[in-house]
């Protein structure tokens, strides 16, 4: 983009999740002033520090990867130290047996590798998954626009045990859709840009502070010094009025809140959940690993929030996608998980407490023939950001700031 000096008039970004924080900050660095309307007290949206029962915690554990290219650049542009995330390759270890580890060679030997050495599976399942890779790369990862996951591994005969400990959790995690009602094209993006790209894109990356301080208020203290303002507890009720005193605005709300600001534009989504069960246990328990995989019951993953956040004792166990743990009362839950949990890892004390953290529209669910809507809209000053925006990816961080600095270039575009 040519750099904007001169831009007498603001734009209006509603909304402070990843997507709008990116939009506000890729517009900033044109030089144009922006101030992003957030209703809630903290920046990070769906992404978020929540504070509960004086502890702070996030919303929901996440997980980054290497990968994630528009959000790390944003991440660095706005000065977050590297450190703020914990970098490790692409290692699945499930307190069962199953472990794979990408070795550090050039993709895709890296995962190739990784996938003959790995343990827990017949040698013949990991040959197979080797060719499912050759195969997807040789098809240049496209897949038909009706396909679900489960057809594409069922195609490749990939729902056996490499289905079971990788392949179905990889789309569960990813695309927040079990594989029978995920879209094969989303989940083909995803192992395009990690699987069969450079190495390090599947490296794992695993937040070391809150979720608003990963991005959203390093962005906001950015933005300060570069002649833009997020105003906190300030919800928009009357786009009208913004369009009046606004150049452009770019709305960056979920999902679920757009029809109360543009209605006609605001697909009939269907969504999924992701549950966070913080189970706290005495100080001195820690995990073999930051994060571990559990595949017997309920719990998909569980993180050592303390020897990531300093948060000693407390793991977070993570459970996405629809499931009968939705019928469960919180105190059930909890209970189920910390009995997973000793079941996987039989040396753990019982749990002090447990606090779940339900988040029910996690994400739209991620299926074949999701409607995308894209950065325009009906109107020529007002733009769309937010996850599901995007025209490919599943609905992530990336494809979050993916979609802000989509719209911010065609806002910029528009109003030069
Ligand atoms: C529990 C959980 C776990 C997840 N795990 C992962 C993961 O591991 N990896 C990953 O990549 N992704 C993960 N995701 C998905 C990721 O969090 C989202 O894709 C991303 O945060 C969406 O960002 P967004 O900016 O598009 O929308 P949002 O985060 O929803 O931001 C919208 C913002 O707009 C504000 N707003 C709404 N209406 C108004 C209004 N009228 N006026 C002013 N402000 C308004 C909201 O308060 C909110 O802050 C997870 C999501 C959840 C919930």
């Amino acid at each position: 983009m040519d750099r904007l000096e001169d831009v007498d008039r603001r734009v209006a970004i509603v909304g402070a999740g990843y997507a709008g924080m990116a939009c506000a900050v890729t517009l900033a660095d044109q030089g144009v002033p922006v101030t992003v309307y957030e209703s809630g007290p903290v920046p990070g949206g769906r992404a978020r520090r929540v504070v509960s029962q004086g502890d702070a915690l996030d919303n929901g554990q996440h997980i980054l990867i290497g990968a994630y290219g528009e959000l790390l650049g944003l991440m660095r542009r706005v000065g977050v130290p590297s450190d703020a995330l914990l970098r490790m390759p692409l290692e699945l270890r499930y307190a069962g047996g199953f472990a794979l580890r990408a070795l550090r060679l050039p993709a895709p030997l890296g995962l190739l590798g990784g996938l003959l050495a790995a343990r827990g599976a017949p040698f013949g399942e990991r040959l197979g998954a080797v060719r499912f890779v050759l195969a997807l790369r040789r098809a240049g990862f496209r897949a038909g626009a009706h396909d679900t996951v489960q057809s594409l591994l069922r195609a490749h005969r990939q729902d056996g045990g490499i289905g079971h400990f990788l392949w179905r959790p990889l789309c569960v995690s990813a695309l927040n859709t079990p594989p029978e009602r995920a879209a094969a094209g989303a989940f083909l993006a995803v192992l395009r840009d990690t699987l069969g790209a450079a190495a390090g894109a599947s490296d794992l990356l695993l937040p070391r502070v809150d979720l608003s301080r990963l991005f959203p208020e390093p962005a906001a203290d950015w933005l300060a010094a570069h002649g833009g303002e997020l105003r906190l507890n300030a919800r928009v009720r009357d786009l009208e009025v913004l369009r009046r005193e606004h150049a452009a605005v770019v709305v960056a709300v979920g999902p679920h809140q757009l029809a109360a600001l543009l209605p006609e534009s605001a697909p009939d989504y269907e969504y999924q959940p992701i549950y966070t069960i913080y189970l706290q246990y005495p100080e001195h328990v820690r995990l073999p690993l930051p994060l571990l995989g559990l595949d017997a019951g309920l719990v998909q993953w569980v993180f050592d929030r303390g020897a990531l956040l300093g948060e000693r004792g407390r793991l977070a166990c993570v459970i996405s996608a629809q499931g009968d743990h939705q019928q469960m009362e919180h105190a059930e839950l909890g209970a189920t998980c910390a009995r997973e949990l000793a079941q996987a890892l039989p040396q753990l004390p019982a749990p002090l407490s447990a606090r779940v953290i339900a988040e029910k529209r996690a994400t739209v669910a991620c299926t074949p023939g999701l409607a995308r809507p894209g950065p325009e809209t009906p109107l020529p000053d007002v733009f769309l950001a937010g996850d599901y925006t995007d025209p490919e990816y599943p609905p992530t961080l990336e494809a979050a700031a993916r979609s802000g600095v989509r719209a911010a270039r065609l806002c910029y575009c528009r109003i030069r």
